[in-house]
């Protein structure tokens, strides 16, 4: 049987992720490939870290993206900033807080976790009463932004908590940059990862990350080697590293690059202040159509993130069977639940590129529809 070009329905992305990619990034990955060390393409890498600076508003000069997912961010982070035997306190309210204590048992670290229930922020104090149970801890790691339940932490408290401890910070921002603040300098965190298929509305596939001096030194002056040869920094900075004197390291993926410098530009021209009041203004607009529709957030107010809507499936209703007919009816996406929240939450992602009052409209209507 002949196989022909795949050719995937149009949807409309407003899940936990990826969420729609803005047509002028796309256009901006089919142009033409060049070289990796092309001194047209070295400029064009000179601007993206700029770019991805003015995003995480840092100075950081060890600030790239990762030629990876979110997952190769986070992994970076871990492997070049734990080292065998080091304690690191992982403070977990949902998925991805799983996957950070994994991380730091891969590197031969041992995870102190600090629980807090799905759904719900971390809890400042209960880091400071781990702390004190630990002053030998060496980090901390939180994700800011649970995509899995739709909780925002302040991770300002946190990192200033972290720090009085003398602990480095490393702090998941997947899905929180570029729909909420994150402010890498202000704040003082150490090391962070992102992810591209979020409220940046690029392409998946690429991992923002940015690192402090302190967490440089830490890694120049590790008592042993970073066991992943392609995530070891001090390598990928022959690369990434500014000057003249870059070397392979990697084939670096060149179009998704483009793609993600064309989403980083529209982010600067839109301005990051614009960006965020824009997720909040679709997040009210949803919110005032999910409660006249009957129908409740499950995070407390001053906790939710306005890019990942959590929102309680009713009684009897079958989550399963909803979604399938957005799917079809409306190829409308959105997100199950995952975990302790399977067929208890959608999640209703209204990130980047999809943050306007159209989609919101839309996915109310089709709701409304689906469930009547
Ligand atoms: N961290 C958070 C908070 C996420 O939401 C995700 C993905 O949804 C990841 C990490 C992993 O990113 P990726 O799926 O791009 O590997």
């Amino acid at each position: 049987m002949r196989t022909h070009s795949f050719h995937p329905p149009v949807r409309t992305l407003m899940g936990p992720g990826p969420s729609d990619v803005n047509p002028r990034v796309l256009e901006a990955m089919s142009r033409p490939t060049i070289g990796h060390l092309d001194p047209v393409f070295v400029d064009m890498m000179e601007e993206l870290k700029s770019l991805l600076q003015y995003a995480f508003q840092t100075g950081n000069q060890l600030t790239m993206p990762v030629s990876g997912p979110g997952s190769a961010g986070m992994e970076t982070c871990f492997v070049n900033l734990v080292e065998p035997g080091d304690k690191v306190i992982v403070c977990q309210n949902g998925v991805f807080g799983g996957r950070m204590k994994e991380n730091v048992e891969r590197c031969g670290g041992t995870a102190v976790m600090v629980e807090d229930a799905w759904g719900s922020a971390v809890d400042p104090q209960k880091l400071k009463d781990a702390l004190q149970a630990h002053p030998d801890a060496k980090l901390v790691a939180f994700v800011h932004a649970e995509t899995s339940t739709g909780a925002q932490s302040d991770a300002k408290a946190l990192v200033e908590i972290a720090h009085r401890h003398d602990c480095l910070v490393i702090v998941d921002t997947v899905t929180s940059l570029g729909g909420t603040p994150v402010k890498v300098d202000e704040w003082g965190i150490d090391a962070v990862y992102s992810g591209t298929q979020k409220c940046l509305s690029c392409t998946p596939g690429l991992s923002p990350v940015s690192f402090s001096e302190r967490a440089m030194e830490r890694i120049k002056h590790r008592k042993t080697k970073v066991q992943s040869w392609f995530m070891d920094l001090n390598l990928v900075m022959g690369y990434w590293g500014s000057g003249a004197k870059r070397a392979y390291h990697h084939t670096a993926p060149i179009n998704a690059l483009y793609g993600l410098h064309e989403a980083l530009v529209i982010l600067q021209e839109e301005g990051l202040e614009n960006a965020w009041a824009r997720h909040a203004h679709a997040h009210r607009a949803l919110l005032a159509g999910i409660e006249a529709m009957g129908l409740k957030f499950v995070v407390k107010e001053d906790e939710r993130l306005p890019q990942l809507n959590a929102v309680g499936i009713p009684e009897g209703v079958d989550d399963a069977a909803v979604r399938a007919q957005l799917l079809q009816d409306y190829n409308l996406e959105i997100g199950a639940g995952l975990g302790p929240m399977a067929g208890k939450i959608w999640r209703i992602g209204l990130m980047g590129y999809g943050a306007n009052p159209k989609n919101v409209l839309f996915c109310l209507g089709a709701l409304e529809d689906v469930l009547s």
